[in-house]
């Protein structure tokens, strides 16, 4: 377990001894970011960055300020549906540990809390400073897109020829299987427990899947999930599961998260939009949309639709 979910890493190397370290390797390297950048730990850089929120602008390594400028890249393109400030909402609706249903009022606190005009970056000095006091960013919605990135990095100069590195739903691939097949991949039925919703073959791209059955509660026949929409500070409504395809791990974890709160149709036009995007969209309804470059790559289930 590492950045609160379950990592496993599989490696093809010339030897057995090769395609061990190089599991090693990115296992530690997982472990060296997560010191970095996660908000769970109180040591970590962002942890550091949220603890002077409205004080001090906070040094960071380059690589804490890489993820956090491609976050605010992210919002852009998703027109603040990705948002990083996110956190004090997190934390109100605290999903991941206790959920509960914070009161309007509660929300509203927090709101202008919530805000990416407050966050400041200094690529120069290297620092990051959130103006007003109760800020916290969370990467959360990114980090481990990221970090299968850099897992493949180290992998690959610890000599492994192919191999998967996956964080449960950020999946990195790079090379292929030693019988010359690329690594086919599964995407979870959102309301079906244990069936695939549809099947591809990767290689040297990413995957990721933000869906509203991974942490989630139900009160009163409502289900509320952890991915919130900016503007109202709810659990997102427009879809039950997005998988983004990319090239890197870090785009396809932002993506997934800002589209699922864009919902099925602006969340699509901005996939066609994108180069080396594509996606797998489940909509509210559980209809399912495939974006045009992913049509003759995706096998879709049986009995996959409603
Ligand atoms: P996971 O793989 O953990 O399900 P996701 O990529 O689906 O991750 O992102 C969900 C996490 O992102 C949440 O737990 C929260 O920390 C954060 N988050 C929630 N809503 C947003 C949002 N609108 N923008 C950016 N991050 C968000
Ligand atoms: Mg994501």
């Amino acid at each position: 377990m590492h950045m609160g979910t379950l990592v496993s890493i599989t490696a093809v190397g010339r030897s057995h001894d090769e395609a061990n370290d190089a599991i090693t390797a990115g296992f530690q390297e997982i472990k060296r970011l997560e010191q970095l950048l996660s908000t769970w730990i109180s040591s970590s850089e962002l942890s550091k960055v949220n603890a002077a929120a409205g004080q001090s602008a906070v040094k960071v390594s380059l690589e804490a300020m890489a993820v956090v400028r491609k976050s605010l890249q992210v919002a852009e393109m998703t027109e603040g549906a990705f948002n990083i400030a996110i956190g004090p909402a997190v934390e109100a609706w605290n999903i991941s540990a206790e959920p509960r249903l914070p009161t309007p009022e509660e929300l509203a606190a927090v709101k202008p809390l919530v805000d990416l005009q407050s966050v400041h970056t200094d690529v120069w000095e290297r620092t990051i400073y959130l103006e007003k006091p109760g800020m916290r960013i969370d990467v959360g919605g990114i980090g481990k897109g990221y970090a299968a990135d850099q897992a493949v990095l180290v992998m690959k100069k610890a000599g492994a020829v192919a191999g998967v590195v996956a964080l449960s739903g950020d999946i990195k691939t790079f090379g292929r299987l030693p019988d010359g097949t690329a690594f086919p991949v599964g995407i979870r039925h959102p309301r079906k427990e244990g069936e695939l919703l549809a099947e591809l073959d990767l290689q040297d791209e990413a995957i990721s899947t933000a869906g509203d059955y991974e942490r989630f509660f139900e009160k009163d026949g409502v289900r509320y999930h952890h991915i919130l929409d900016p503007r109202t500070l709810q659990p997102a409504r427009g879809c039950q599961s997005v998988s983004v395809i990319a090239k890197e791990g870090i785009w396809a974890d932002g993506l997934d998260t800002g589209i699922f709160v864009l919902g099925v149709d602006r969340g699509m036009d901005l996939v066609e939009q994108l180069e080396d995007v594509e996606a797998i969209i489940v909509d509210a309804d559980g209809r399912i949309r495939v974006s045009s470059g992913l049509r003759n790559r995706v096998r879709l289930s049986k009995g996959s639709g409603q």
